[in-house]
């Protein structure tokens, strides 16, 4: 077989050769003791970007969150969440097993909750119920297709946040894809919150890391979280050495064309048919085809799609998700689209 279309998801970009050369050269010394030049830089260069005083790098988007999590709240205490937030569904009840939340769930299909939910659901002081400590945000949303949470419900959000005094943290995995389709710098959207997570790794394409910003207090609390979960590293410069090319140069405008290859595929979904895209969904880097209509089950169509070097995947019964990055470029579209077209004949 050929080259490999893969769709699945922006996990798969691997290191540019700019990044393997700036790993290669990259000085190192013990991060754990602030000795990684290139840790510190990367740090300084994410708070520099994000708009807060300081942050920390981590080796995965998890610990990020979860680090968030144990910094922003005590045992006991309840977090507030979007019901398929990432922390929620996809962190292995990390905030249940090791930061010893609860958690209250709420809907909000473009992306987060409605205010009003919010503060609803914010408990009022009394000794039977657990205190709402923190409300956690996800821009974008991952699992309603990278959909982007409006700028204007942000500060709804934020005004109830003051009002109960309550901080936020943002899990920002595609925070520069959400910027990018508002047209504004990913500060622009971390000044709603307190504590926002990057992940390098995703469109990105660093090999490894997040990162976690706040103010200087909340980075130094949470600089011990980190070491308490093994997320002291110790030569990190290799791997914050790709980080920092990920955030330079055009790399991060780069995410626009898996915005625009996605917005191709979405139009190629959309004329076959049987198959439907919400083209409102489609705002960044995810398509949601669903074949339903055509009553064609996701795992046969995926095989059917997979023998021809085509990779997607299954998110529902008749639910496909495919995900556009920097290892798929326009030419691969249109032949995953020919791919796609011969499997939905019979
Ligand atoms: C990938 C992802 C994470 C977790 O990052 P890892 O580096 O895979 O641990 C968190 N939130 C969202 C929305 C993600 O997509």
């Amino acid at each position: 077989m050929e080259k490999l279309i893969d769709l699945r998801r922006d996990t798969i970009t691997l290191p540019t050769l700019e990044m393997r050369e700036a790993a290669f050269r990259s000085p190192l010394g013990d991060a754990v003791y602030g000795e990684d030049p290139k840790q510190k830089e990367l740090e300084e260069l994410a708070a520099f970007i994000l708009g807060k005083e300081r942050a920390l790098f981590l080796p995965s988007g998890t610990m990020g969150n979860l680090v968030a999590l144990l910094t922003h709240t005590q045992r006991g205490n309840e977090v507030i969440l979007e019901e398929n937030a990432h922390i929620f569904a996809s962190e292995t009840g990390g905030l249940a097993q090791v930061a010893g939340l609860m958690v209250k769930t709420l809907r909000g299909e473009d992306g987060a909750p409605e205010p009003e939910d919010i503060e609803k659901a914010i408990r009022p002081e009394n000794i039977h119920y657990p205190r709402t400590a923190l409300i956690g945000l996800e821009n974008t949303h991952y699992r309603y297709g990278g959909i982007v949470v409006p700028l204007a419900k942000l500060q709804k959000i934020r005004e109830v946040a003051n009002k109960h005094n309550l901080p936020i943290h943002l899990d920002g995995a595609r925070l520069f894809n959400a910027a990018i389709y508002l047209g504004v710098e990913a500060q622009e959207i971390a000044r709603y919150c307190d504590s926002v997570m990057i992940s390098l790794s995703k469109g990105l394409g660093a090999p490894v890391g997040s990162l976690l910003a706040g103010t200087g207090d909340f980075i130094k609390e949470a600089e011990r979280y980190r070491k308490m979960l093994g997320g002291g590293m110790r030569q990190t410069g290799w791997l914050c050495a790709c980080g920092i090319v990920a955030l330079s140069g055009d790399n991060i405008a780069r995410l626009q064309e898996d915005h625009d290859n996605a917005q191709f595929l979405a139009e190629g979904l959309q004329s076959l048919p049987g198959i439907k895209v919400n083209r409102h969904q489609v705002q960044t880097n995810f398509v949601l085809a669903d074949l339903s209509e055509r009553g064609l089950n996701a795992t046969v169509f995926l095989e059917r799609i997979k023998e021809k070097g085509v990779l997607a995947t299954k998110v529902g019964e008749f639910m496909i998700r495919f995900v556009t990055s920097r290892e798929v470029n326009r030419e691969d579209i249109a032949f995953a689209l020919q791919v796609i077209k011969e499997a939905i004949k019979n």
